[in-house]
């Protein structure tokens, strides 16, 4: 197993201003780093009189370098950079170096190199002194000996706590890419197998709704005796279906899809998909009928079914059930309330011809009863046939 660096704490603070204000808590009896004459030092110290020189240091506070170890190292290139005097020579940063050193960070806003890896990944907190501590902390600005054989940034690139750096930096890079790569391999096989789950969970519920199949018993858990038909037959298919199986127990414990709620919200979207298509029939009628009638269930309410008969395009005759509802009052306005509710928001009251209810007086009675009601509310008159208890035959009117 591979250890991640903790990031250098105190390099982490990006929020504060490169100011004057910044740099005066700053120790200011620091001696200048090892490897920058007193000529630089005075360059240095006319264009950036407020310059930290301690270990704590000014990569604290510049804030156009890498302000985190996910970032990449900050390589800025210009066109030119500032020149240094040297004696009677000028020497500048070159961008070229960061093609030999990839940890070599470039502030814009201090004329000073920085190393990526140094900063983010040295071990430890404490101040190792020496050149290599100028990359880390005020930043390295000589010039004039930075491509010097075992100086400036050779130098710096040879040193051991630079090695150090770059090791972990290389380790840790490995490391989020592994992370990245094993996490999104872990989130797409997961993804597929809730898929593949959640289509058989699906397609279960479907077929038992479809038979009229209690999906609950008295006992639901699987491989019970008691559970209802949608266990059982889960139950079932595992042990026929070894991958179908090893989904199923990858799935999380937290949403197998088998409670009531999951499974009346996949009843209600099966129902929307076959009303749709009962809608999209109707529509290609020019007129139909509606039949209605009520049934207390179980829970002692009462439902009313709602069918529509028609003919389609080859004169065949259709009655599918479109909705069930449940009545809140028994009394005709509220039936025929209920009723035109469901009408107009599935298949429409415009080409409502006629209607079929039992022979009780609120839904057949001429001047009360729901066929009334329904007459008024479209504006016309609509057939109005009645049925006494009798069964429907397929093709009658
Ligand atoms: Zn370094």
């Amino acid at each position: 197993m591979l250890e991640r660096p903790e990031p250098n704490e105190q390099l982490l603070q990006t929020d504060v201003a490169p100011s004057a204000s910044a740099s005066s808590s700053l120790c200011s009896n620091a001696h200048p780093p090892t490897d920058m004459p007193s000529s630089v030092d005075q360059t240095a110290t006319k264009h950036h009189q407020q310059r930290p020189t301690t270990c704590e240091g000014l990569a604290s506070v510049v804030v156009d370098i890498a302000q985190s170890k996910i970032s990449s190292p900050s390589q800025s290139k210009l066109a030119c950079y500032p020149k240094t005097q040297y004696g009677k020579q000028c020497r500048s940063f070159q961008a070229h170096w960061y093609t030999k050193y990839k940890w070599l960070e470039y502030s814009i806003q201090h004329d000073a190199a920085f190393c990526f890896c140094c900063r983010w990944f040295k071990a430890g907190t404490q101040c190792s002194g020496g050149a290599s501590e100028t990359f880390v902390t005020v930043g390295y600005r000589n010039w004039q000996k930075a491509v010097q054989p075992g100086r400036g940034l050779e130098g710096h690139d040879q040193s051991n706590v630079h090695k150090q750096s770059f090791h972990a930096w290389k380790v840790w890079e490995y490391g989020e890419q592994i992370g990245k790569s094993v996490a999104h391999q872990l989130s797409s096989t997961q993804i597929a197998h809730n898929s593949a789950y959640v289509a058989y969970v699906a397609d279960l519920i479907r077929f038992l709704v479809a038979n009229e199949k209690a999906l609950r018993g008295t006992s639901e858990f699987l491989g019970s005796d008691s559970s209802g038909f949608f266990l059982s037959m889960m139950d079932r298919d595992f042990g026929r279906d070894q991958k179908l199986r090893l989904i199923a127990e990858s799935i999380p414990r937290n949403c197998t899809y088998a409670s009531h709620d999951s499974q009346n919200e996949l009843i209600s979207m099966w129902f929307q998909l076959v009303q749709q298509e009962i809608i999209d029939r109707v529509s290609q009628a020019s007129m139909y009928c509606v039949m209605a009638d009520e049934t207390r269930n179980k829970n002692n309410v009462e439902d009313m079914c709602v069918c529509i008969r028609f003919i389609d395009s080859k004169f065949e005759a259709h009655e599918m059930l479109i909705d069930i509802v449940a009545l809140e009052s028994l009394r005709a306005e509220g039936i025929a309330k209920d009723l035109l509710r469901v009408l107009e928001t599935t298949v429409g009251t415009s080409r409502l011809v006629a209607q079929s209810y039992d022979g009780a007086s609120v839904m057949s009675g001429c001047k009360g009863g729901v066929q009334k009601l329904v007459s008024d509310a479209v504006g016309r008159h609509v057939i109005l046939h009645s049925l006494f208890c009798t069964q429907i035959a397929p093709g009658s009117t």
